[in-house]
């Protein structure tokens, strides 16, 4: 919608002996498009040597047939990458390699690191030379020196220098590995497939190949996968659980499963108690599409009232890297969503979106179906106010863009034009997810960061007019 918080990055590898598996990780890319769509990479190895093929543009603009023919290999590790850190250029694409002895390690990385700039510093100062502006090469920048050695010993020295999340996928010549930070903050998950394994940030990524979803790697551990077979090893001491709950609100896919669980499910229960905390007399539910649907689905059944679609997305104007003309611009929200007028004029709807960032374009969603001859319109949001910025690879806007940290839900509520407006509170936001709020991150809502963040970001993203608010 122009203002939605944006996924870092998807994470894709696969181990299958005596397969060729360049378009297996075309496919599983495809189906984490959603997590990134700046740039695409493949990296394969046939066990002896490696190619990479990557690019700016999403997955079916970077890779034709002809490239993934030529990319031939049983070990595959693929990115799709949207830039938070690191401008947006071809050398922060990724996978990013390293080289060290006649050795590659490619890197592949969905999170943000908070202490990249001491560490970029002190391997400067060693004599490596950067290429890219990426946190994710100085991973691999760190990982190279290990690579004569024992990759896991290497893993177990180098990462708990890392602060930050990640999640990481690695492949060497004859290894690919998974891992998580000890906090588990973004999620990746292991799979099989014919006679070997895969890692994915989604079971999304899993499920279009036809590979059987294990289960998450836990955070701390990492999934070692060889001509040995997978093993899981915890190379750093596990910390507070702390997935991103964002995962949950709309990030990951519905039909991935996180924490045991189809985040459909979860986010329909998130409209069922949206009805429950905020119930109200109307004609239709209708969705802010694609991601509000299933919480949309919840209220609609937990209330009685009629579901229905008044706002179809226009699905593919994202996807075009072709500027639009000003006057095209102004449309803003009109270019991607058409309202259903004849099944909107005179109805009182309940609008189920997941988030609020800046109000800018729920504003103009109110707007469009007021034009369109609403009655009334009850803004129902399947998330608690959103008042802090992330630190561990969502791009955010900085604290006093974000409208919830300044204003109050009634003064929210008058500058997006609604009748009412209501936010899931934070409570049953977890009880939709069936786990503990001590399992999950959840700073977006309470500024409760589980990693220290370091003071000159903090301030970066919490200036409020000139003072720093804690
Ligand atoms: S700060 Fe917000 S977006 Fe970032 S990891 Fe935590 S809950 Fe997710």
């Amino acid at each position: 919608m122009g203002e939605e918080k944006r996924e870092f990055c998807g994470i894709f590898g696969i181990f299958s002996p005596g397969d060729e598996v360049a378009k297996l990780v075309y496919f599983a890319l495809y189906a984490l498009q959603h997590r990134g769509q700046e740039s695409a990479g493949i990296a394969v190895s046939n066990g002896r040597d490696t190619m990479l093929l990557k690019d700016l543009g999403l997955v079916s603009q970077v890779f034709s047939e002809r490239d993934l023919v030529t990319l031939r290999g049983h070990i595959g590790l693929g990115h799709v990458r949207y830039s938070t850190t690191g401008k947006t250029a071809w050398e922060n694409s990724q996978p990013i390699q390293a080289t060290k002895g006649g050795k590659t390690v490619y890197v592949a990385h969905n999170g943000n690191l908070v202490n990249t700039d001491s560490l970029r510093k002190k391997l400067s100062e060693r004599g490596f030379v950067f290429r890219s502006t990426s946190d994710t090469e100085v991973v691999a920048g760190l990982l190279a020196p290990h690579l004569g050695g024992d990759l896991v010993e290497g893993l177990a020295e180098v990462l708990p220098k890392l602060e930050g999340a990640y999640s990481l996928g690695i492949m060497t010549e004859e290894r690919l590995v998974g891992v998580r930070d000890p906090y588990g903050i973004r999620p990746l998950c292991v799979g099989r497939y014919m006679d070997g394994f895969a890692i994915s940030s989604e079971s999304c990524g899993l499920d279009i190949i036809g590979a059987e979803y294990i289960r998450e790697i836990e955070p701390g551990e990492a999934a070692v996968i060889d001509e040995d077979g997978l093993r899981f090893v915890q190379v750093m001491e596990k910390r507070k659980p702390s997935l991103c709950i964002f995962e949950f609100i709309y990030f990951a896919r519905p039909d991935s499963v996180l924490y045991d669980m189809y985040l459909y499910h979860a986010r329909k229960h998130m409209g069922m108690y949206l009805a429950q905390e905020a119930p109200v007399e109307a004609d239709v539910v209708i969705p802010v599409p694609d991601t509000g649907v299933p919480a949309a689905i919840g209220f609609s059944q937990a209330s009685g009232i009629p579901f229905g679609e008044g706002l179809i997305k226009n699905r593919y104007v994202g996807r075009t890297f072709i500027q639009p003309t000003q006057a095209i611009r102004q449309l803003g929200v009109r270019l991607k969503l058409n309202p259903l007028v004849r099944d909107i004029r005179n109805k009182r709807l309940v609008v189920v979106d997941d988030s609020i960032v800046r109000g800018t374009t729920t504003k103009e969603i109110v707007k469009m179906l007021r034009d369109a001859g609403a009655k009334e319109i009850h803004m129902r949001i399947s998330s608690p106010p959103d008042m802090y910025p992330c630190f561990y690879g969502i791009d955010t806007a900085v604290r006093k863009e974000l409208i919830a940290s300044t204003k109050s839900v009634e003064e929210i509520r008058r500058f997006i034009g609604a009748d009412t407006l209501h936010y899931l509170s934070m409570e049953n936001l977890v009880k939709s997810t069936g786990r503990p709020k001590e399992h999950f991150c959840t700073a977006c809502f309470d500024g409760d960061y589980p990693i220290p963040v370091p003071e000159d970001l903090l301030a970066d993203k919490f200036r409020l007019e000139g003072k720093v608010i804690r």
